[in-house]
């Protein structure tokens, strides 16, 4: 028997024995079971969303082991009970339809001899014949590449978008999930392909790449997963008594079509989960990776091997050109990651067609290091958040600002950690950071570093870097001013600040000074403090003891304030930020003419102008007296209501 990729030898048997009793042969026509079918299976298998396949496979495999007059005796039932109206006939309408589609499709396909007799015999072609632009054409098979797109393709992208999201709306969120749940098998499965295929577009180390990109993105389906249902059930709403009777509900919808932009430092997180969100709430998503790092391909392999359908995510490649254009087209949000300046041309672009906007942007984090830490791992902590990914990260911390009583030591501290990093391009997970994954940024660190040597900066390491090579070197610099670039702009290098203060506030001052309000890490043994000095810093999330690690909980919003962005995405708001609510108030059809309509007349204005006055009045006696005037009130308006003003005395 030949081999598939899908079935084994017995769900192969399972589909013969099927085959034989649907299409035994005879009358001149050749019978199901002798032609070779394997490969044209797999080929309909392919296309099956994983969960039906595992379904088919699982049934096939359990027909081979039932005797063939029974398995006809079967078919027969199914056929009559199939006949039912309604539900009840409806999962034997579907068994009947599944059953006998896979095998009459594989009888007339055109792989093996005995198809090509049944062909010939019945004088039939299966060939088509299609121009490349057909419709049909383009809408059935897997997701192409699309690359630089032309305005043509663009607005066939977004009409495509608009179908994506009508066959999305009829699905639940739960069954949306399902393929989350299946990519999150999906990337499992592929880790190693994904880490190469991430490392060969950044030149991140391979644990970077793994912990940063592909385990992150794994927690956040998984909190998709157990969130998502909760986050865009239908809301209830309390209803305040002025409105007895009456029910509150807030849903939460798809938002239309989502455009998603993302930068190239965190290539294969920043596609997986923004996608995935929109998604779950069913929209259509269009996704522009960083032409620096697209992954061309891997994301649309993914989706396609997790079963999500054509269309329903569309990757376009190409540069801020190709981003300017899906922005003009008019999404109906745009969830933007990058810099800042990009983040200016998006917003001014947006505004021109109200168009809403999350913007992910810039950062210049701080660490501030009080004089009572554990300074060995308060080092340890600063030297990971400022080198993770090179320092090629929003949220690295770019400002180390340390207590002057432990200055001295804890450099000594963190020098001794930077001696020890490991820095290699690696293919096996040992070496701790990588290479600088774009040209501009290099020239932009070097820029800092060039202009921090000028004004003074001493490099107690990496001052030999000779500013071109990718591999740059951990910089730690003391002597740090506050002319200097290192200091005021975004390095996103491995550069490493160090910075004395004497006092609480005056650090929170130069930090809240900063244009940008990312992130911040607080290390103190006294939580008091700790707590004091976060609550201070105008900032979007804040570490204390830790670094970077509210990144780390995909349950908490995360984003930024002041330059560093608009608007917070993960965690439950951030999944409802990727939808679209809608207030909804429910009253009952009945006879009742209400208070606030018309006709107003001046018994009415008295009497709701004690009801007012009750309403917002404290106290029991206000209460019951809010009560007596409201049923006057309705009771009188019910029946001015109904008599009209005309007729009222
Ligand atoms: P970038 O702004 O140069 O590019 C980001 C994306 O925008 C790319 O896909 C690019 O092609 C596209 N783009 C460029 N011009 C455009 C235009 N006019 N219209 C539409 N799209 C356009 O940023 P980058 O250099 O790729 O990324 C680095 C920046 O991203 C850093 O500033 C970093 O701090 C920031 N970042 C922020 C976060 C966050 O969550 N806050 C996360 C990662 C990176």
């Amino acid at each position: 028997m030949p081999a598939s990729k899908y079935l084994n030898q017995f769900q192969l048997r399972g589909l013969n024995k099927l085959g034989r009793v649907l299409i035994p042969g005879g009358g001149g026509m050749p019978s199901f079971d002798s032609a070779p079918f394997a490969q044209e299976a797999d080929r309909m298998l392919d296309y099956l969303p994983a969960e039906d396949r595992k379904g088919l496979l699982f049934l096939l495999g359990a027909l081979a082991f039932v005797p063939a007059p029974f398995l006809k005796f079967k078919m027969l039932l199914i056929q009559r009970f199939s006949k039912w109206r309604g539900a009840p006939g409806a999962p034997f309408r579907l068994l009947d339809l599944g059953l006998k589609g896979i095998v009459f499709t594989l009888y007339y396909s055109k792989l093996g001899p005995q198809g090509e007799d049944v062909l010939k015999k019945l004088n039939y072609s299966t060939t088509i014949k299609m121009d490349k632009g057909d419709l049909m054409l383009q809408e059935t098979g897997k997701n192409d590449l699309i690359i630089d797109p032309s305005e043509e393709k663009i607005k066939e992208i977004y009409h495509k978008a608009n179908a994506a999201r009508k066959e999305l709306s009829q699905m639940s969120v739960q069954e949306r999930l399902g393929h989350v749940s299946a990519l999150k098998e999906v990337i499992l499965k592929n880790m190693d392909m994904i880490i190469d295929k991430i490392q060969k577009d950044t030149k991140k180390s391979q644990t970077d790449a793994l912990i940063s990109e592909v385990f992150s993105a794994l927690d956040y389906l998984e909190f998709l997963e157990k969130e998502a249902v909760k986050a865009l059930k239908d809301e209830k709403i309390k209803t305040p008594i002025a409105l007895l009777g009456k029910k509150s509900r807030v849903y939460y919808e798809s938002l239309g079509n989502m455009l998603i932009i993302s930068p190239w430092n965190y290539p294969f997180y920043q596609a997986i989960v923004p996608i995935a969100t929109s998604f779950v709430c069913g929209n259509g998503t269009l996704y522009k990776p960083s032409e620096f790092t697209p992954l061309k391909g891997l994301v649309e392999k993914l989706l396609d091997e997790a079963g999500f359908g054509r269309g329903w995510v569309q990757i376009v490649y190409g540069d801020g050109k190709t981003g300017a254009s899906l922005v003009a087209n008019r999404p109906d949000k745009i969830f933007f990651t990058g810099s800042v300046a990009t983040g200016k041309k998006i917003m001014k672009a947006a505004a021109e067609l109200l168009i809403p906007v999350e913007l992910e942007l810039g950062g210049k984090d701080a660490a501030i290091v009080f004089e009572d830490v554990n300074i060995k791992r308060a080092a340890a902590g600063v030297a990971w958040g400022a080198l993770t990914n090179l320092g090629q990260s929003c949220t690295s911390v770019e400002r180390i600002y340390v207590h002057e009583k432990i200055y001295e030591n804890f450099k000594k501290e963190l020098l001794s950690v930077v001696a020890n990093i490991k820095q290699e391009v690696d293919s096996d997970g040992d070496a701790d950071v990588g290479a600088m994954t774009t040209q501009a940024q290099i020239d932009i660190v070097k820029d800092h570093v060039v202009d921090a040597k000028a004004k003074g900066a001493v490099f107690l390491t990496g001052g030999d870097w000779d500013q071109e090579n990718a591999k740059a070197p951990p910089m730690v610099i003391d002597n740090v001013s506050e002319d200097m670039k290192v200091y005021q702009e975004e390095t996103f290098g491995p550069v490493l600040p160090l910075i004395k203060f004497h006092d609480e506030l005056s650090v929170i001052e130069s930090i809240n000074e900063s244009i940008y309000g990312l992130s911040a890490s607080v290390w103190s043994k006294d939580e008091g403090r700790a707590q004091r000095v976060t609550r201070q810093l105008n900032v979007g999330n804040v570490s204390i003891n830790n670094v970077m690690l509210t990144e780390g909980n995909s349950y908490l919003p995360f984003g930024g304030n002041k330059y560093s962005g608009i608007g917070r995405y993960k965690g439950v708001s951030g999944i409802r930020g990727f939808s679209q609510s809608k207030s909804v108030l429910i009253d009952k059809d009945s006879a009742t003419i209400e208070v606030n309509w018309y006709p107003y007349t001046g018994k009415k204005f008295k009497l709701f102008k004690a009801m007012t006055f009750h309403a917002f009045t404290r106290g029991i006696g206000a209460f019951i007296k809010f009560a007596l005037t409201g049923m006057k009130l309705e009771g009188y308006s019910n029946k001015a209501g109904k008599k009209g003003r005309k007729n009222l005395k």
